[in-house]
């Protein structure tokens, strides 16, 4: 089609001089692949010999999450809006569709764009599945339960969501892009997964992302008063990353089983605690005389989140292996990290 963009070749082609020794394995379109989640999952990708097409806007996600990986044969790098419908030259084999901005007020901060990235990204992903015979995987939310009414949440639970809020935009944007999943393997018979990822942390989180793993941890490591909105007692269940790219990609490569497999499967550690409690756990870690100070709680803010992962254990043999207090270590190293290249940067 005219409007389309068709992007440069990203990989050299087989027999070609410097092609001849790229990795065997598939080649994976990560859309959102310099955001957090896409850029651990990236690493794991290449390390098994796979060939990663990043594809993103940037406007969450940081070069530093990929600087490693732009000098590897096997990464290309494409600067592109989603919603803007794009082709790549060359086979495809994966999808993973990570792009849209996951941190609540980064979401707010555009909701149409927001709107438009989750379905009208999604369609232009699904798009190019179809062309070249891809199997896609969809982030999903536990945003889809809203305030849930019932815990643990299982997939069958339809959820409490307002369609009219602040959260709506990401909330109502990533329920309808379930149904055109839905209906493009219906349908279309588009290969589809659809991940409901729970809460996720560690390490490659942006430290302005502005959601409350990485708000409390950079907090307690510059000594300012960690925000707990609302009395803190509303819930979280908190999935270590590596964890949940073990379980993004062992549905993306699980077999069929019909129907199930292309239903939505929760992805999250059931482990449940209260925002009081994440506080005190980060204070403890870091060794942080930090304060807490109180704010009010946002609009439709969710008062508890656990998943039930029966589905995801039955189907894919997967379940997290890190608690939050193992997690948080490397986690907390990472920011520490960050916040002392920022302020060797600023002191230059
Ligand atoms: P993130 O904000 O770090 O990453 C999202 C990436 O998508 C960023 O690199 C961003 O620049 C890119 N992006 C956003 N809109 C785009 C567009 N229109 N075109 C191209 N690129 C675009 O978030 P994350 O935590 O890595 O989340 C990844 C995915 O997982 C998101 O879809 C999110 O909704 C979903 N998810 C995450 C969590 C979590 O706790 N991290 C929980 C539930 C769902
Ligand atoms: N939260 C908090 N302090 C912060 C950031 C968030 O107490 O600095 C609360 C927020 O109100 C919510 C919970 O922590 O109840 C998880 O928020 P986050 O933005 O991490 O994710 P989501 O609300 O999307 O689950």
């Amino acid at each position: 089609m005219s409007d389309k963009r068709a992007l440069e070749a990203p990989f050299p082609r087989k027999g070609a001089a410097s092609g001849d020794d790229l990795p065997t394995g598939r080649t994976v379109l990560i859309a959102g692949g310099a955001g957090f989640i896409g850029s651990n999952l990236s690493r794991r990708l290449l390390a098994r010999g796979d060939r990663v097409i990043c594809v993103d806007n940037l406007e969450t996600g940081r070069t530093e999450n990929i600087a490693g990986l732009l000098t590897n044969p096997s990464f290309a790098f494409i600067l592109h809006d989603i919603i803007e419908a794009f082709t790549v030259h060359g086979p495809v084999d994966r999808i993973y569709n990570l792009a849209c901005p996951a941190s609540p007020p980064k979401y707010q901060r555009n909701p149409l764009h927001t709107l438009e990235t989750s379905f009208i990204g999604a369609l232009n992903l699904l798009d190019i599945a179809e062309k070249k015979g891809a199997r896609i995987l969809q982030s999903s939310t536990s945003e889809v339960y809203g305030d849930p009414d019932i815990s643990p949440q299982a997939e069958d639970y339809r959820g409490l969501v307002n369609t009219v809020g602040p959260r709506a935009c990401y909330d109502e944007g990533k329920r309808v892009t379930e149904t055109l999943f839905y209906e493009a393997h219906h349908s279309s018979d588009i290969d589809v997964r659809i991940a409901r990822i729970f809460n996720t942390y560690g390490p490659r989180m942006d430290p302005e992302d502005g959601r409350v793993v990485s708000n409390f941890v950079v907090q307690a490591l510059r000594g300012e008063p960690l925000t707990v909105y609302g009395e803190g007692t509303q819930t979280r269940s908190f999935c270590y990353v590596d964890d949940m790219v073990d379980g993004l990609m062992a549905l993306m490569e699980a077999d069929e089983v019909e129907p199930t497999i292309f239903d939505p499967v929760n992805l999250g550690n059931p482990g449940e605690f209260t925002m009081l409690e994440l506080a005190e756990l980060v204070l403890e870690l870091t060794g942080s005389a930090s304060t807490l100070s109180f704010h009010p709680l946002p609009q439709d803010d969710p008062l508890q989140r656990r998943p039930d992962i029966s589905r995801a254990k039955a189907l894919l043999d997967w379940e997290p292996k890190v608690s939050l207090y193992k997690g948080l270590a490397p986690t907390i190293a990472y920011f520490r990290e960050e916040i002392a290249q920022r302020q060797q940067e600023l002191g230059r």
